[in-house]
């Protein structure tokens, strides 16, 4: 017998497809994708399908839903965090984060990560597999259906590298962004990545109008290369070029991230190499206090040192933000929940 497909991973063309291949009417599809985001559960509850075509899509898909397996709520800022677990059995992390303009999921795009970022907690099991569209979909929905209420802002910035799955994650956006899908507008996701090259061309080559974020989190490529091992691959100079190549298609602002670690990428010094790589670009640097994970070895940055570090951007002219710090007391860093569950 054939493998039952994922309902969640089929857009609006797929499903016309489908049903011109089984010889049934093709308006069918527009019915069947409106009660994926009314969020059936059951190709029953499609109460204007006739009995026919329920069985036919019985057979041939299922409809995704994560299960929480592990949850945890922080009162003081209302975010949550999710261990959720996918039809095979493994597990992924999201956040929920509540902010005055709405609701923002943060969202994994893979189970586990190839990148293996020194300070980060996703790639310490290595890599499993790739999300495909549909599961991330059901990561906000799933999200949406334990809050009850609608996620207006989605990042991609849980465990994964968006761009080392590609195909998939543009299907994502283009699926969560469908007025007759989640209608979560453009403008309202960042996807981030840790800067694979060529997929920055490719993405702006796609004209699409969500907000593309950069962990940079070093001004030189000796800091760069021991924190990330992209780096050895697509250094910082390819980088800005992609980067500038970027901005110049879209019109778009990038944001950098970068996450302070003590006496590692946070000196003054540090700070000038960066405003000086940024200067003129059309950009916004997030720094990002670094989340202690256990056995690492980093640190977070003093007070002080952040100050210092913002002053100097803001001085030479580039526009910083400091990141609040949401959800620190519930493991609320990449990876981290995962890792202390398994
Ligand atoms: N792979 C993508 C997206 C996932 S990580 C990327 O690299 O951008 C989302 C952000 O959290 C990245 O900027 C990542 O570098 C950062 N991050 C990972 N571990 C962290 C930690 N311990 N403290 C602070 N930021 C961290």
């Amino acid at each position: 017998m054939e493998q039952k497909m994922n309902i969640k991973d089929y857009d609006i063309q797929d499903l016309e497809h489908y049903f011109t291949e089984k010889k049934l009417p093709k308006f069918r599809a527009s019915q069947v994708f409106e009660w994926i985001y009314k969020d059936a559960a059951h190709f029953c509850e499609m109460t204007n399908l006739p009995k026919q075509v329920i069985e036919e899509l019985d057979k041939d898909f299922y409809i995704a839903r994560h299960k929480i397996v592990e949850l945890q709520h922080s009162k003081n800022d209302n975010t949550r965090k999710y261990l959720f677990e996918l039809s095979d059995s493994s597990t992924v992390e999201c956040v929920l984060m509540e902010y005055t303009y709405g609701k923002t999921a943060c969202i994994s795009t893979q189970v586990g990560c190839k990148m293996a970022c020194t300070f980060c907690a996703s790639a310490i099991g290595g890599f499993i597999r790739n999300l495909s569209c549909g599961e991330m979909l059901e990561e906000v929905m799933a999200i949406s259906r334990d809050v009850k209420d609608r996620i207006s802002n989605i990042v991609l910035m849980g465990m994964g590298e968006p761009f080392d799955n590609y195909e998939e994650i543009i299907k994502f956006l283009k699926l969560v962004n469908s007025s007759k899908g989640l209608n979560v507008g453009m403008r309202h996701i960042t996807l981030s990545t840790s800067g694979i090259v060529p997929k920055i061309y490719d993405f702006a080559d796609e004209q699409l109008q969500c907000t593309l974020a950069i962990s940079l989190h070093a001004s030189d490529d000796a800091t760069r290369n021991a924190l990330m091992p992209v780096n050895k691959k697509y250094n910082i100079g390819k980088l800005m070029e992609a980067c500038k190549y970027y901005i110049n298609k879209t019109n778009r602002r990038i944001t950098y991230e970068y996450a302070l670690i003590k006496d590692i990428n946070d000196s003054a010094d540090a700070a000038d190499k960066l405003a000086r790589l940024l200067r003129g670009q059309l950009c916004h640097v997030n720094l990002i206090p670094m989340n202690t994970v256990e056995g690492k070895g980093f640190e977070k940055s003093t007070k002080q040192a952040v100050a210092k570090f913002r002053d100097v951007l803001e001085k030479q002219g580039i526009e910083v933000t400091v990141r609040r710090e949401l959800g620190s007391e519930i493991d609320a860093a990449c990876g981290q929940l995962r890792r202390r569950v398994q």
